[in-house]
Formats: C-alpha cells, structure tokens, sequence
C-alpha cells in the first residue's frame, strides 16, 4: 500500500520539458546525394546543384508521431570516405549513410562507411542507429546496385534499409529522416 501525503502532489506537476533533439549525420561518397536528400528533407524540393565541398549543420523543429522533436543535420562533404570522423561520430544520435543506385563505387565507399562507424557505435550504450540510403531510384535504367546487394549488406549489419530519390516524393525522403529519430527513440 501506497500513502500520499497532500504536499507529494506537487511532484505530479509535469515540467515543460525542451522538445528532444536528434542528430542525425549524412555520409557517402561524393556525388551520391547527401545534399539533395537534405535538402528536400528541410525545404521539400529538389536542388540539382549544391556545392559539393559545402558540409554545414541544419535545424528542423519536426512532429515526428506527434512528438517534437529538434532534428539537426549534418550533411558531410568528405573527400575520399571515412577520414577525420572525430567531427561527427560523438556528436550524432544517428547515422544516415548513402550510395547511389547508378553508381557501383559509391556503394563500396558507403560499405566503409557502415564499417567504420559500426566499429566506433558497437561499443555505445545506446547504440546510435544506422540507416543505409540507396538514393536515385529515378535513375532505375542505370541501375549499378541491386536492391538486394543494399538489403544484404543492412542485414548484416543490423541497419534498416531504404531506396530512395532527391527528385520524386517528398513523403519517402522525410520517412527516411523521421525513422532515424525514431529508432533513437527506441534505444
Ligand atoms: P553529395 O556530394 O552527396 O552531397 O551529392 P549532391 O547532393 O550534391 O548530388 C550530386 C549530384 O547528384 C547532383 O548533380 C544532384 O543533382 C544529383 N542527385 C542527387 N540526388 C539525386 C537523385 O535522387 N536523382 C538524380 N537523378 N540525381 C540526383
Ligand atoms: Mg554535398
């Protein structure tokens, strides 16, 4: 049996709490859309030309299953895969790491990618949560990556997995997005 006393009550008083924050990381080889994907995640629309070397850090205030949530974005510009990770990999809750379909190169830098931050997450309570991103599905003619090879390598690595486009739907890339924040939130 449990005995309130009348003064306990004060401690029911919910505080008004800042909305949580997610920090989510973007890699990938150069070219394979991390900008555009980031883009179209914050603006809803599709820009062909970004800066490549241009790697910066974006706010979103997001309802995310009618939960807010302050989501940050850093979208990367390394020059020859994973180097001087330190930047990132204490600071992210969460890893967005992408290839392009139509690009068989950028889907080997992604798997050293997934490795190296894999090698670095294994030992984090919580885990940050990584998720793969075969992006450009609009490019389907030129396809150089079966789905399958993307869905056997977040398998073996305990990744969800999505195949994606900059260019069509906006619901699909913000999916994305949103199921990062919600995987830290599982954690
Ligand atoms: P980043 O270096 O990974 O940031 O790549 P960018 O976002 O700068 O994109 C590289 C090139 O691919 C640009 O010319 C984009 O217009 C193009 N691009 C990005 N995403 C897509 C996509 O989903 N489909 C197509 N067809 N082109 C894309
Ligand atoms: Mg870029």
């Amino acid at each position: 049996m449990s005995i309130m006393f009348g003064k306990a009550r004060t401690c029911n008083i919910v505080p008004e709490h800042e909305p949580a924050e997610c920090n989510i990381v973007v890699l990938g080889a150069m070219g394979s859309g991390k900008s555009a994907l980031t883009v179209k995640f914050l603006t809803k629309r599709f820009i062909s030309e970004y800066d490549p070397n241009l790697e910066d850090t974006y706010s979103s205030e997001e309802m995310v299953d009618q939960q807010p949530v302050l989501v940050k974005v850093m979208d990367t510009a390394d020059q020859d895969g994973p180097m001087n990770c330190e930047r990132y990999l204490a600071w992210a809750s969460a890893f967005l790491i992408v290839y392009s379909i139509d690009n068989r190169l950028s889907f080997e830098v992604c798997q050293q990618y997934v490795e190296a931050v894999t090698l670095y997450t294994k030992g984090l309570h919580p885990e940050a949560p990584i998720i793969l991103v075969g992006n450009k599905v609009d490019m389907e003619r030129y396809r150089q990556v079966n789905k399958t090879d993307g869905a056997t390598l977040a398998a073996r690595f305990g990744c969800l997995f999505f195949e994606v486009s900059a260019c069509l739907d906006f619901v699909s890339v913000q999916n994305v997005f949103y199921e990062a924040v919600r995987e830290v939130r599982r954690e």
